[in-house]
């Protein structure tokens, strides 16, 4: 059995950003040789997410809209963690949107449904962070 690991690195310029990553995910993927296995796929930080969905645009406005709705960002006051911090939101939007997908690998390739995308989900950003790839397989 064959294992690979990797880490891709995000910056991004707005606290909340939605970023379609299947393309490093197949590269990843690529630079495996893995042809047949499992591909886990996790953010490693407790307010960023990684999700499948829909390369969409107007859905993605509803998730924002969606998810302001269940955990506004302000006012920060209104969160018991916001001392030191101000992202209790970003952990709540993370916890709904999930921290990691896993997909089938078959014949080399991501074995995703037809409009299935890997997507970066940032709730607390403009710094550096992690997302952890680890494929195993044959
Ligand atoms: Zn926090």
């Amino acid at each position: 059995m064959k294992s690979y690991r990797k880490e891709l690195w995000f910056e991004t310029s707005c606290r909340r950003e939605l970023i379609n990553i299947t393309p490093q995910v197949a590269v990843c993927l690529r630079e495996s040789g893995i042809k047949d296995g499992m591909l886990l796929c996790n953010a490693m930080h407790i307010t960023a997410s990684v999700f499948i969905n829909d390369d969409e645009s107007g859905l993605h406005q509803d998730f924002e809209i969606w998810l302001e709705g269940l955990a506004p960002e302000k006012p920060y006051s209104r969160y018991h963690h916001n001392g030191y911090e101000d992202n209790a939101d970003a952990h709540l939007k993370r916890t709904i949107m999930g921290r990691e997908v896993v997909v089938a690998v078959t014949d080399g390739k991501l074995d995703l449904g037809p409009w299935e995308q890997i997507f970066y989900g940032e709730f607390d950003g403009k710094r550096k962070k992690r997302v952890l790839v680890k494929i195993i397989g044959g």
